[in-house]
């Protein structure tokens, strides 16, 4: 049955169309690079180019890759743990649905008494992340090559039903780009699942922490913007991973194949990136009056708020219409039979998990004070990716749901920003 469900040609092509797909690898590298090297110079300044250029030795460490390779190994390995429950995921085009481990936190918590053991017994020198930050990038960004090219040739041995229907264009180009074969697995380990939350992310924190233990060795203890910096994203990640089966409905577990967009994402943009803050603070010591930082810990709990509510909201619908928590709540029926909610957080705006998600962007930035943008480069950056993934679902859902959703968008003319956007 399978093999006869057929995955259309890809006519709309997405980011950029060719050219992105020629480009963004590049350029997204370049970025990352470009980024850690501006967190390192005293101007911190994102528009002028790095001075002095880095040299080879720092760019390449030998046994960077072997270490990322460790890394993703002792996740791997914790995946395969027979620890927590197994899911179903969203059906597929044929009707069946593939299983997933959820046991995303309990890897993290394992992780954290592993590294915890570590540092404290002095086997574990996290600190020197710090120094080996741009090595480790570029062996990330590598990583990320190679994965891509990997994945692509195995889609080409797939069925067809195998594809990623927004990634089957038959331009090898965007399609390794795009990613082509939806959910490339090996046996049941699920490639694109597990690189969505585990290595990159909890690597996130770990480079937070590395961070965080520069300081500390720099200055003899960690600043209060460091602490709140490390606490956030602490949260945010943690919160991602108790609720990992949430990633199952989204628009990169049920749309997306899994290419470099995602490989390196994941893998690279995300770890080295997202810990921009953290990086920034050690050689940009900032003073937090406690006065201020009160006030942002109050953004960043408001943030919190709105997304987990936001997302516990839609949760628990699509889980249960009926559930006492939500059957009160206004809907639009639709020709699916799904239900589209109208009235509490998704009746203020279209995408209010975004809303919180960029407040806590905000207030993750705003301990590194304001006399530079770099640390808000995650900010500015997240605003942009959000307003084009919100585009790139509306886009979806109005396919999906027809005039239900043309309802919904005049019920709800806002998309992010109440009365602004
Ligand atoms: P969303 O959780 O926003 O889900 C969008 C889907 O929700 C739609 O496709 C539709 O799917 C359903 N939906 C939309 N409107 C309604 C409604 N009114 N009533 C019921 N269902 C509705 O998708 P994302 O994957 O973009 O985001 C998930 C979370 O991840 C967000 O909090 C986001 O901020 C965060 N995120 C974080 C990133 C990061 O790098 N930090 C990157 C991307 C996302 P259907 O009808 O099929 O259920």
């Amino acid at each position: 049955m399978a093999d006869k469900v057929r995955t259309q040609r890809t006519r709309e092509l997405e980011f950029g169309g060719l050219l992105g797909a020629l480009l963004l690898p590049v350029l997204l590298p370049c970025t990352v690079l470009h980024l850690l090297l501006a967190c390192r110079s005293e101007e911190a300044s994102v528009f002028s180019l790095p001075s002095p250029v880095p040299s080879l030795a720092e760019l390449w460490i030998p046994g960077s890759l072997l270490l990322l390779l460790a890394w993703c190994g002792l996740q791997a390995a914790l995946y395969l743990l027979p620890l927590g429950q197994v899911t179903e995921g969203m059906p597929l085009r044929d009707g069946t649905r593939l299983s997933y481990r959820i046991n995303g936190f309990q890897a993290f918590a394992i992780t954290s008494v592993l590294v915890v053991a570590g540092v404290a017994s002095g086997v574990l020198r996290l600190s020197v992340v710090y120094d080996g930050c741009l090595g480790l990038a570029v062996a990330a960004a590598i990583l990320s090559f190679v994965l891509a090219l990997l994945l692509y040739a195995r889609s080409l041995c797939v069925p067809e039903s195998a594809l990623a229907p927004g990634g089957n264009s038959g331009k090898p180009v965007y399609d390794f780009f795009i990613g082509h074969e939806l959910n490339p697995r090996i046996g049941s380990f699920d490639l694109k699942y597990f690189c969505e939350l585990r290595p990159g992310l909890i690597g996130w924190l770990l480079i937070n922490l590395a961070m965080l233990l520069k300081e500390w060795e720099l200055r003899g203890s960690p600043s209060l913007a460091m602490i709140l910096v490390n606490a956030f994203q602490l949260l945010y990640v943690v919160d991602a991973l108790w609720h990992e089966e949430a990633v199952l409905t989204t628009m990169d577990i049920v749309n997306d194949g899994f290419g470099f967009m995602l490989a390196f994402g994941d893998l690279a943009w995300v770890p080295f990136t997202y810990s921009l803050q953290a990086h920034f603070l050690v050689g940009h010591p900032q003073e937090l009056a406690p006065a201020t930082a009160a006030g942002i810990i109050l953004l960043n709990a408001l943030g919190y708020f709105i997304f987990r509510s936001a997302n516990s909201q839609k949760n628990t619908f699509r889980r249960n219409p009926n559930d006492p928590k939500v059957a009160a709540l206004e809907t639009i029926p639709t020709a699916t039979g799904r239900q589209l909610l109208v009235s509490g957080w998704w009746g203020l705006v279209r995408h209010p998990n975004y809303l919180g998600d960029l407040i806590m962007a905000l207030a993750w930035s705003l301990p590194c004070g304001l006399a530079h943008l770099l640390p808000y480069f995650y900010v500015i950056y997240f605003t942009v990716l959000l307003i084009h993934r919100e585009a790139r679902d509306e886009h979806q859902c109005r396919r999906k749901y027809g005039s239900a959703w043309n309802e919904y968008c005049k019920r709800v003319p806002y998309r992010i920003f109440p009365y602004v956007y």
